[in-house]
């Protein structure tokens, strides 16, 4: 196995989307443009190892032809890879018989092989582990209270202070789905750093990468202006601030008001959508009922009510002298000429 000191030229990237999953994180990530997949491996990216991606539903071998790539990483046969898990985790133990999950059928026995066990046996072989979308993350919506399968993240089901063999922690790209450029962007700066151009990844006390979770919606968000005037919407399909129709914007930390969704285009709050907290760990429990006002925001936008509309009427005043000349521009009128 290669340390991190050692620079990696060629490396797999094994995506095990057999967990509780919609497969929506996935068909997100198609939509990457910074950068997109086909950047990643087609080797347009220098300095980045070459990649072979194994994902089911982006792949062209199917079945056996397919599974035999986890198959030989669980034997030590692949090189060095990265395991990314799409979907939450189930707790297989919690039952006298069956499965909630499996990936592939065991040829010695026939038998279908748990999402487990799989895990089991490729995370301590990995170069690193990422979660790919907060089912991955936190156990996102299938890990609601009284779900039966007791299915968890990543982080739950290895530990929180994991570290794969190159001593890196699970790094968690969270979002429902994740946002495309997100993930290539872990995905390509994991690259450098397996190829020895990049420092790992710094991450957030919720395994996040810094660099993209330690802003608030509401810092980034188009509609920041009409919340601080208190400027807010009371229906759908009004320009103004959307926190009474139930933003949890100023307190979740997601960079999608400012990267937008696809090529810099849309991002919730931006085209109208409230955020629900998506990409935190007490996602979604702890967001609902979803389109209710936030608690928190009926204390705090009522306190920028006390001001944001006085302010709101000076600046009125201030933009309409603005939009007036100096008046040390205006000159005197040119007689008229005579006629000669
Ligand atoms: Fe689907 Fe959302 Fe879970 Fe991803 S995080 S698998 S998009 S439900
Ligand atoms: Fe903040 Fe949400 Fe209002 Fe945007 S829409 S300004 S994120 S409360
Ligand atoms: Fe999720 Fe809110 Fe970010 Fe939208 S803005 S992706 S709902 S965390």
């Amino acid at each position: 196995m290669a340390s991190p000191l050692e620079p990696i030229s060629e490396i797999h990237i094994l995506w095990l989307n057999a967990g509780l999953s919609c497969d929506g994180d996935t068909i997100a990530m198609t939509a990457g443009s910074q950068p997109s997949i086909e950047d990643l491996i087609s080797g347009a990216i220098p300095w980045t190892p070459k990649v072979h991606l194994h994902n089911a539903f982006l792949a062209m071998e199917n079945g056996d032809e397919f599974v035999k790539y986890f198959t030989l990483a669980v034997e030590g046969k692949l090189g060095p890879f990265i395991l990314v898990v799409e979907g939450s985790i189930p707790d297989e133990t919690n039952k006298p018989d069956g499965y909630w999950a499996t990936f592939g059928t065991d040829p010695q026995t026939g038998q279908p092989i748990k999402t487990c066990d799989w895990i089991d046996r490729l995370a301590p072989q990995a170069w690193a582990v990422v979660a790919s979308g907060t089912c991955a993350a936190y156990g996102g919506i299938h890990a609601m209270e009284g779900n039966p399968t007791g299915c968890m993240g990543l982080p739950d089901y290895l530990g929180w202070t994991w570290k794969s063999k190159a001593g890196i922690p699970i790094v968690c790209v969270p979002g429902c789905p994740v946002q495309p450029d997100n993930m290539t962007q872990t995905l390509l700066e994991l690259l450098y750093a397996a190829s020895g151009y990049a420092p790992m990844i710094a991450l957030d006390q919720a395994l996040r990468p810094k660099t993209l979770f330690s802003q608030t919606v509401h810092e980034g968000c188009d509609r920041g202006g009409y919340y601080e005037q208190a400027e807010f919407a009371e229906e759908y399909g009004s320009r103004l601030c959307i926190v009474k129709l139930g933003c949890w914007g100023p307190v979740v930390q997601c960079n999608v008001a400012q990267r937008g969704w696809m090529g810099g285009i849309g991002g919730c709050p931006n085209v109208g959508g409230i955020c629900i907290g998506c990409t935190m760990p007490g996602f979604p429990e702890k967001f609902m009922p979803f389109m209710d006002q936030p608690p928190g925001s009926l204390l705090s936008s009522s306190a920028v009510m006390t001001y944001g509309r006085a302010i709101h009427a000076l600046r009125r005043f201030t933009q309409a002298s603005l939009n007036r000349e100096p008046s040390w521009r205006k000159k005197p009128k040119i007689p008229a000429r005579v006629p000669q």
